[in-house]
């Protein structure tokens, strides 16, 4: 009789504990659980968030480094760029050599043809210059109807460089509405020389195209002249 009492008391016990223990495996369970779709909840807004400002992040640098419109660098980029050429020049004794290129008429294109037409032009006009770089030359919008570019070479090379691309965009038709339009322009060209800063350079560049504006336009006017 001991023994079915005893053995009473354990199936009790037993099965109280199963209950406890079935109660506790629950909680844990929904412990656990909750605390993982909460981590996974937070995980997904940072990640999110983090994504959210890597797009933003983005955006800003391509706000900061090219034109809108031509999707070339921009005048502050360029800016960035001329100085890596300077120190590159004044440590390594590597020559550079920049082009100031302006629309010849673009004035004149524009009061025929609408401001829109001439925004295509540039957009246009902004692929050419891109096709004729090498590795190390570089092209901005430098503003309007002006681009500014840098040749990691000699001033000879450069123009000739610049007589090919001179010579493209004067037997290239623009399309626009059917119409084949022929546009010029005209380059100043200059080397840097030893001593000189970079805003001489600019300024020595723009000598050379408003000298080339004089000669008539649709030339590239440097101090030397092409090696062709
Ligand atoms: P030149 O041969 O002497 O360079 O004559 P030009 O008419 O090109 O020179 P000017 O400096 O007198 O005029 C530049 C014109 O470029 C003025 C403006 O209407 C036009 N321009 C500047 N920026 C833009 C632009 O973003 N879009 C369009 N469509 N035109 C622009
Ligand atoms: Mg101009
Ligand atoms: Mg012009």
């Amino acid at each position: 009789s001991i023994c079915s009492v005893s053995y009473g008391e354990i199936d009790f016990n037993e099965s109280f504990i199963f209950i406890r223990m079935a109660f506790e495996v629950f909680h844990i369970v929904t412990a656990f659980g909750s605390l993982f779709i909460t981590t996974l909840f937070f995980t997904k807004r940072t990640y999110t968030s983090f994504e959210q400002l890597q797009l933003e992040k983005n955006e800003l640098y391509d706000i900061a480094n090219y034109d809108s419109l031509t999707g070339l660098y921009n005048r502050r980029k360029m800016k960035q760029i001329l100085h890596k050429y300077i120190v590159q020049w004044e440590v390594l004794n590597k020559p550079f050599v920049i082009a100031i290129g302006d629309i010849d008429y673009f004035k004149t294109f524009n009061d025929i043809y609408g401001h829109q037409s001439g925004d295509l032009i540039l957009q246009d006009i902004g692929k050419i210059l891109l096709s004729f770089l090498r590795e190390g030359d570089a092209v901005c919008r430098w503003g309007g109807e002006e681009f500014l570019f840098v040749f990691q070479c000699q001033e000879p090379i450069a123009l000739n460089i610049l007589e090919r691309l001179r010579k493209h965009i004067e037997k290239t038709p623009m399309l626009l509405a059917q119409e084949e339009l022929h546009i010029t322009m005209t380059f100043g060209v200059s080397e840097i020389q030893s001593g000189q800063s970079i805003s001489e350079l600019i300024e020595n560049a723009d000598k050379k195209l408003y000298q080339g504006k004089n000669n008539g336009r649709n030339c590239v006017i440097g101090s030397s002249h092409a090696k062709l």
